[in-house]
Parts: C-alpha cells; sequence; structure tokens
C-alpha cells in the first residue's frame, strides 16, 4: 500500500479500529472461555459477545496487540513502514519516522510482528522441487571475545541457518538450456547440527512428496527417510550457480539487507528477522503485504494458529 492511499484509508484512529474489526469479523473469533466461533458485536461496548456463554473479548484480545496500548493507528503505520519497502526498516529509523519517545516500544511490537509474519508462513509446507542448503549468518558478539572465537564451519561468531527454496527447473524449448523458477522460501535457524533438530525442522516444512535437492555436505541427514528423493550433488562453483541456484541468491539478499539495516543480530532474534526477511520475499509479487499482514496480525504472536 502507498503512503497516500494509506492516509486516505487509515486517516484517524477510529478508520483503523473499523478495518482491523472487519479483518477479525472475517476471520472469525474464537472464544477464549468455550471455543466457540459465533459472536454477536456489541456496538456500545466495542467488543465481541460469545453467543455460547455470552463471555466477551475486546478488539484487541487475541491478537498480536493484545496487552498492548499504543493506538490502532501506530501499529498500522509500523505494518506499513515494515512492508511498504524490501528492505524494511530498524527500529530506531521507525522511531524517528513516527516521533515516538521510547525505542523499546517499537522495537518490541516490530518483534510481535516478525512472530505473526513467521507463525503465518509455518502453516505451509514447502512441496515439488526444494533447494537446500546452509547459510552462515555473522552474530553479534562482543568485541572483547571476538577475537577469542573460532572461525569456518561450526564457527561461534556465527549462526547456522537452514535454507529452502521451491524451485522448478524449466528448460528453453529452442536452446535445450535450463533454468528453474523458484516460489517459496523457507528459513530456519539451526541450534546443532543434530539430526533430531533437522528431522523436526524438515518434518515440518516439507510436504513427503517433496524431492530435495542439495549438495554432499549437508549428507549427514538423511532426507530420503522423510522426502519423496533425495538428490545430492557435489559442491562447487556450478553447483551453486545452477543446482542450488536460489537459496543461494536468499542467503546472500538475506545478508545484505541485515547488513544494511540491523549490522550484527543478536543471535536470540536471528529467526525474528529471517521471519521478516522470509515473510516479504513470499510474497514479493503480491499488490499490497500490509493488507495480508493486518489479516496475519489478528491472530496472537505466541502460539500456532489453526
Ligand atoms: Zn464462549
Amino acid at each position: 500500500m502507498r503512503i497516500l492511499e494509506f492516509m486516505d484509508k487509515f486517516s484517524d484512529e477510529q478508520s483503523c479500529k473499523e478495518y482491523f474489526r472487519y479483518v477479525r469479523m472475517k476471520e472469525g473469533v474464537i472464544c477464549k472461555k468455550c471455543g466457540c466461533k459465533n459472536h454477536y458485536w456489541l456496538k456500545a461496548k466495542w467488543q465481541f459477545q460469545c453467543s455460547r456463554c455470552c463471555f466477551r473479548t475486546t478488539l484487541r484480545s487475541g491478537t498480536v496487540m493484545e496487552n498492548s496500548r499504543l493506538p490502532f493507528r501506530t501499529w498500522f503505520l509500523v505494518m506499513l513502514f515494515m512492508t511498504s519497502t524490501k528492505e524494511g526498516m530498524s527500529a530506531s529509523e521507525l522511531q524517528r519516522q513516527l516521533g515516538h519517545k521510547r525505542y523499546m516500544t517499537i522495537w518490541s511490537i516490530m518483534h510481535r510482528l516478525r512472530g505473526v509474519m513467521g507463525k503465518r508462513d509455518d502453516l505451509y509446507q514447502l512441496t515439488d522441487m526444494v533447494e537446500f542448503d546452509e547459510g552462515y549468518f555473522e552474530k553479534q558478539v562482543p568485541e572483547q571475545t571476538r577475537e577469542k572465537l573460532k572461525r569456518g564451519r561450526g564457527s561461534q561468531r556465527q549462526i547456522n541457518v537452514a535454507v529452502m527454496a521451491e524451485s522448478t527447473p524449466l528448460e528453453n524449448i529452442e536452446s535445450g538450456k535450463l533454468s528453474s523458477h523458484c516460489k517459496f522460501f523457507k528459513m530456519k535457524v539451526l541450534e546443532s547440527h543434530k539430526a533430531s533438530e533437522v528431522e523436526s525442522l524438515i518434518k515440518g516444512s516439507l510436504d513427503p512428496n517433496t524431492v530435495v535437492l542439495s549438495d554432499k555436505s549437508t549428507s549427514y541427514f538423511k532426507f530420503e527417510d522423510y522426502v519423496e528423493a533425495h538428490i545430492t550433488t557435489k559442491s562447487n562453483k556450478k553447483t551453486t550457480v545452477e543446482i542450488l541456484k536460489w537459496v543461494h541468491i536468499a542467503i546472500s539478499n538475506a545478508k545484505r539487507n541485515f547488513l544494511g539495516i540491523h549490522h550484527r543480530i543478536n543471535g536470540e532474534y536471528m529467526q525474528s528477522y529471517l521471519d521478516e526477511f522470509v515473510y516479504k520475499l513470499n510474497r514479493r509479487h503480491f499488490k499490497s503485504i500490509f493488507e495480508r499482514l493486518v489479516v496475519a496480525s489478528v491472530y496472537p504472536y505466541w502460539q500456532t494458529t489453526e
């Protein structure tokens, strides 16, 4: 959504609340007490009432805004700024743009929004042909201890991230040249190189009918036990450019993006930044990611939605 369109559509607090209510009604309110999905709208109270047990739900309760006192319009503006460019924005820049007093408030709502972005993408599994590789992202470590830490693979300075990309091979009929078309991505922090961790990651991320493409360095995990087939190739320059093209493009774009905006990321929050990056990458062809994010934000950020 463009800024002028936003100003027009969400000119005041009331218009933002109305829109949030409309999206919530459309998505369906679930009663926290009895689980019933039918609700009335109590206009005088600005609350939903369960048609079975009469329990009342406020507009923010059970959503990303639960317990937040910030105006709806501030939330909407944060969503707009986070989604209006591919790169996104740092919390300090957003604080400056909004003229908000507290950095931590803006930082924390951005993290909640990254939470709902991650939950949204977790609802979908990748399928067909999927490229799989690992990326190593620099993390923030205190300067004094930095020099003492190990470098290279498994380095204490880096975070290991599993990157997956749906990639359909295409053949040019005239030239016979092969290329590939990419659809959806996933990026997940790997805490360890343990097979059990990769196993649950694969089960949650890939459809069992998937064909996985990877290079030999990921042979510590038996993909073929969980997916339709596993094709491995020797790791070299050609593999990077042809077979694992999209995962490598995604890794280098994510690294460039993080370096430009957040510099080095505290390891604890790496997944959160990856969630924002991947959410936007997966919706790169959408006309307005802002509206999709409002839909995702009527759900909580702390648990998986149905
Ligand atoms: Zn109820």
